[in-house]
């Protein structure tokens, strides 16, 4: 047999980590690596982060599962935290961002289905977003890659130019049910969208009875300096998908909805084995307990600050590989002049994890609590993997 017993889905690089602590993940001969990807922005909390770890285990002792079909007094009390700390009035936990992701599509269809409007099912997408990988939120993009080989994609998405407010005003007809949209693309490349375009959509909803879907799995809880990034466009979605983070690692994700748009999730709609379960809830909530205040948030605006200026200055002397910086907070990417996978490659084997996007683009994630410390060594040991780098021919 020449497949892998792991489905070879993914190019899995040599890094093979065994260990977590802090900031740093150590592999199966004892390598260190310095990790500012986070499992692709989850780890807000580092590697075993004592709070989260013995939320965990106590309630692993307690309880850790139950159905939702009985009454759940921790998915009640870490639903009333995430209303009271956001626009929403109502959560639907999932076990995923993709799930998530699926329940906003499935609410904003329901929202005008019991509106009399069943018509009104088409979300405006747009380009380079990445909504997951489920039927429904791969046709709900326009790249090659996630979607070749999938046919027949779910129709109900019309994929519009993102940042291009005049594209998706101009795509809203008598079917259009809302936008569906990251406010800040994460692996389409680091793209903050303009405040401009998202207060046109939100007054496109307002003027059309149109529903406002933001897709925060990867910007939201804390990476930006926000607890969700639609505080720092000043704009208020009518539903938002959030998960990465929102576990520390633990698999988790949220539908969050205002009590208009929630009006079609009636008894029977939708549903969960796993989603909210009382480990799940745990691992949130201690989540919470720590980035959800505003002087944590205000220190993750600080050291974003910090970073980002660091690594403007650091991309001065390697003119050759880097355009610039972008992003929001702890949610930053260096645009590169080369082929940003083949450079994330080489400096794993420097001892430093980032992840690629699209748009030749570095992502730089790291964990929420990262120390001035671990900004000046990530920047150093960037920059002389940056003068040590030879871009491969074919790049
Ligand atoms: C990662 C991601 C998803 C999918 O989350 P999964 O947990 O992998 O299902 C959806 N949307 C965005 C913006 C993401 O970054």
């Amino acid at each position: 047999m020449a497949i892998t017993p792991l489905m070879p889905v993914y190019p899995r690089s040599p890094v093979r980590p065994v260990r977590g602590e802090g900031v740093y993940l150590y592999g199966e001969n004892g390598e260190q690596y310095l990790d500012f990807a986070s499992g692709i922005a989850v780890n807000l909390l580092g590697h075993g982060h004592p709070h989260l770890t013995q939320a965990i285990q106590k309630q692993a002792e307690t309880l850790i599962h139950v159905s939702n079909l009985y009454g759940s007094p921790q998915g009640e009390a870490f639903a009333k935290r995430l209303c009271d700390l956001t626009f929403a009035d109502t959560v639907f936990f999932t076990n995923s961002g993709v799930e998530a992701v699926e329940c906003a599509i499935k609410t904003a269809r329901r929202y005008h289905f019991a509106g009399g409007n069943p018509h009104k099912n088409t979300l405006i997408t747009f380009n380079n977003a990445f909504h997951g990988r489920t039927m429904a939120t791969i046709s709900a993009t326009d790249q090659p890659k996630m979607i070749d080989g999938f046919a027949p994609l779910l129709p109900g998405f019309n994929v519009v130019q993102f940042d291009d407010l005049d594209a998706a005003l101009a795509a809203v007809d008598d079917n259009t049910a809302g936008f569906l949209l990251e406010p800040i693309q994460g692996e389409g490349g680091i793209r903050p969208a303009s405040k401009e375009f998202i207060a046109g959509l939100r007054k496109c909803c307002d003027e059309n009875d149109l529903m406002l879907l933001f897709d925060e799995v990867q910007c939201g809880v804390a990476r930006t300096g926000y607890l969700y990034a639609y505080e720092y466009y000043g704009v208020t979605p009518d539903i938002m998908a959030s998960a990465k983070g929102i576990g520390g690692g633990f698999p988790m994700g949220a539908c969050l909805a205002s009590e208009k748009a929630a009006r079609g999730m009636v008894v029977g709609t939708h549903g969960s084995t796993y989603g909210g379960n009382p480990l799940a809830m745990a691992a949130g909530q201690a989540v919470f307990d720590i980035v959800a205040n505003e002087a944590f948030l205000a220190d993750v605006r600080a050291k974003g600050e910090r970073l980002r200026s660091a690594l403007e200055q650091m991309i001065g002397n390697h003119d050759q590989l880097f355009e610039g910086v972008r992003g929001v907070g702890l949610m930053l990417g260096l645009k590169m002049k080369t082929d940003s996978r083949a450079f994330v490659t080489w400096l794993r084997t420097q001892g430093i994890l980032l992840v690629a996007a699209g748009d030749n683009v570095v992502r730089v994630l790291p964990p929420l609590v990262i120390e001035d410390a671990h900004i000046q060594e990530f920047v150093g040991k960037l920059s002389e993997a940056a003068a040590a780098y030879q871009v491969p021919e074919a790049a």
